[in-house]
């Protein structure tokens, strides 16, 4: 069985329009228009139990809606959503037992509590025993390194600290599948690090499912092995990273800084990201021309530095983004 499987899913939203100015607000009120956005239109995969998705896109690409339908917040327009097994429409409760988000832009504690009491409280919600309960902070406390601010208000916490918590406070209850969206959001690069760590073990020692949903690219390097990427509400592509990065492995970046300026060639399989003076960056696509024949034409005693590395994951996605743009 897969943890989570969707299967021809859409959701429509009806928005008013309005015009501007308020001749334009007294028309929406006397006789408003509608236009109608699909926010998910007609996506289809399925996760693996124990896997970490990234699922991704661009602004507005229907990300959120899509978390929103699997945890049984928003309704489908059409389609089916099957998360461990239930239906999130019909058994939202039995669902929320064996589930967890965190919400990285919206705060799930009660910031006037400690963390502490906050645990206990998400604890009782789901039935866990004052026991179960002490025995799951303990543990979770120790892995998050909770002692220091444990029992100081939410309110006062830096933002680290309550990411933090906000995480454990989602793991109480040893969910199956967590939804992550966008859980490293404002973070330090050193809190980040944690975060990502902290996911990583929690999904090897338990063999969480993770949904991830992130703008940083860090997030998904570091933490998936399978992207899916959505565009107005489409899925555009839906493969491994190793598949991802293969593609873009063929390609090189390579920087050059010479002594003395020369007159870049326009060759195929090279392409010059930016020249100034004596430094260049070029993109040489191995499949068309070899690292050593891209720069031969260059006399060695003018180098001064080169740096040859592949393509970052950012300009990857980033390419895939622009092509989907480009498509539609
Ligand atoms: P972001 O990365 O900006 O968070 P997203 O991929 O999560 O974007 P969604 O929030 O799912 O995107 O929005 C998808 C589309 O649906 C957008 O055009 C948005 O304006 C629209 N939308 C989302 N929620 C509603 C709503 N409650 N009412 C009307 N339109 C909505």
């Amino acid at each position: 069985m897969y943890a989570i499987e969707v299967n021809g899913l859409s959701k429509n939203f009806k928005v008013k329009i309005k015009e501007k100015g308020f001749k334009g607000s007294l028309k929406s009120i006397i006789k408003p228009e509608y236009k109608t956005i699909r926010a998910v239109d007609n996506i289809s995969f399925a996760v693996e139990e124990g896997e970490i998705l990234a699922f991704i896109g661009p602004n507005g690409a229907g990300k959120s809606t899509t978390i929103k339908m699997l945890t049984g917040i928003l309704y489908p327009q059409s389609g089916g959503v099957s998360v461990l097994g239930i239906d999130p429409t019909k058994k939202r409760k039995q669902l929320a037992y064996n589930i967890g988000t965190v919400f990285g832009q919206k705060e799930q504690l009660w910031t006037h509590l400690t963390p502490y009491d906050n645990f206990k409280f998400f604890g009782a919600i789901y039935d866990l025993s004052a026991k179960e309960v002490e025995f799951r902070i303990d543990e979770l406390r120790t892995t998050f390194e909770l002692d220091e601010f444990i029992n100081i208000p939410v309110r006062n916490l830096s933002l680290g600290q309550r990411i933090r918590c906000e995480i454990v406070a989602s793991l109480i209850h040893k969910p199956k599948v967590l939804f992550l969206d966008e859980p490293t959001i404002g973070l330090d690069p050193v809190v980040k690090e944690n975060v990502r760590k902290l996911i990583k073990q929690m999904n090897k020692e338990l063999n969480t499912t993770i949904f991830l949903t992130s703008h940083d690219i860090g997030d998904i390097e570091k933490l998936c092995k399978r992207i899916i990427i959505v565009n107005q509400g489409q899925i555009v592509l839906d493969d491994s990273m190793e598949n991802i990065k293969y593609h873009y492995l063929n390609k090189k970046i390579v920087e050059i800084k010479l002594k003395e300026e020369v007159e870049w060639p326009v060759e195929e399989g090279i392409t010059i990201i930016k020249s100034k003076g004596c430094n260049a960056k070029l993109e040489v696509d191995t499949t068309v021309k070899k690292i050593s024949d891209a720069i031969k034409w260059i006399d060695a005693d003018n180098i001064e530095d080169i740096t040859i590395s592949n393509v970052p994951l950012e300009k990857i996605i980033t390419e895939i983004y622009k092509n989907v743009e480009m498509r539609t």
